[in-house]
């Protein structure tokens, strides 16, 4: 069976990232997975049995100084070693700022093509199939590398499942540093947006706002709905252009894109730019007053009613059931 290469992400408090599992069940469906991990230390025994059981058949841990000092050549580094180590299929890394940016410069080191914002993969007679949801979500296109190593980058959340558990190969090996042509950090901070909600790219409910919030401290609705279902939160731009919430928060074509197992959509419209960062949403949950409001034509239940009314009524149905 063919190796696939999985990227492996870690929080910034060091535990393994959430898109771990999706990847590694993506690469089972393609041939046998193997995690690309780069740390300062070697791996700690916990993080191997964890990646066994999200199914890394092999992992290829890379260990360097330069990891977390130096911007993602580590990462690059050890993809590029772990592609001759492994000759594999394809790789895979999380449609995130840095796995889409490894991906890149992976692919123009070891002469490979990206196929970005993946939501499913498939192998097609021994050719790896991508497919990606476009225009909104209006339409899903297939795509394939013709010659060179396919690199993906997939959707997180876009995957469900997991891979089976597996007693996965550790290889350890050291990779140098090099100096020369990359961008050293100089330190982290916490981030002022942050909070210890989940990170809205890849949490598995999303409690979305829109301009139908009406006001900043209305806004807070949103995020007392998002808390009692442990939730990350999102906004619709026009929320966002209504400084009812920080940019970060923005759901769509021009913010970020959520693929989770829950999207509530709280006095959203629908328009077909929020629509491009939801629709691959697994369950679709809207309250909106408006009966003809389109964001009606992709939920999967609707409530037409004031979020005023039926969004408190909601968090006391929850609070009550989870009590
Ligand atoms: C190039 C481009 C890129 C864009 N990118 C994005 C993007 O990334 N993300 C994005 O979201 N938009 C994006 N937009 C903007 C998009 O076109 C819409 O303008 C925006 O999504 C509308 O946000 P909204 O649904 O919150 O507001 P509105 O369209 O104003 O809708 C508000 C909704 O709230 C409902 N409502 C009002 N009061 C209540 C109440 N009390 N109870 C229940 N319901 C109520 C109304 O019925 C209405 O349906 C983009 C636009 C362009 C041109």
């Amino acid at each position: 069976m063919s190796n696939v290469l999985v990227l492996i992400e870690f929080s910034p408090r060091g535990e393994i990232a959430a898109s771990a599992r999706g990847l590694l069940a993506a690469a089972a469906t393609l041939g046998s997975p193997v995690a690309v991990v780069v740390s300062a230390t070697p791996l700690a025994d916990d993080d191997v049995a964890r990646l066994g059981e999200l199914g890394a058949a092999g992992i290829y841990s890379a260990v360097t100084a330069a990891a977390g000092t130096v911007l993602l050549a580590p990462a690059v580094d050890a993809l590029s070693g772990a592609v001759d180590a492994y000759e594999p299929a394809a790789v895979l890394a999380a449609n995130s700022v840095d796995g889409r940016e490894a991906a890149a410069r992976l692919a123009v080191r070891v002469g490979g093509s990206v196929l970005a914002d993946v939501v499913h993969v498939h192998n097609g007679n021994g050719t790896v199939v991508a497919q990606h949801s476009v225009f909104g979500g209006a339409y899903t296109v297939e795509s394939v590398v013709e010659g060179g190593l396919p690199i993906l980058t997939i959707r997180q959340g876009a995957i469900e499942g997991q891979a089976p558990t597996v007693q996965a190969e550790l290889k350890t090996v050291s990779l140098g540093s090099n100096a020369e042509g990359v961008v050293l950090i100089d330190g982290f901070h916490d981030d002022p947006a942050g909070s210890a909600r989940p990170e809205l790219r890849s949490a598995a409910t999303v409690v979305s706002g829109g301009r139908g919030l009406g006001s900043s401290a209305n806004f807070v609705l949103v995020e007392q709905l998002a808390d009692t279902l442990g939730a990350a939160v999102g906004a619709s731009r026009a929320a966002v252009d209504a400084g009812y919430v920080a940019q970060t928060a923005q759901v769509g074509q021009t913010g970020v894109s959520v693929s989770p197992q829950l999207y509530i959509a709280l006095g959203i419209s629908g328009a077909i730019q929020h629509r491009a960062g939801m629709q691959t949403s697994k369950t679709i949950v809207a309250i909106n007053k408006d009966e003809d409001a389109p964001i009606f034509d992709v939920a999967d239940f609707g409530i037409v009613g004031d979020i005023f009314t039926v969004v408190p009524q909601l968090i006391e149905a929850v609070k009550a059931r989870s009590n």
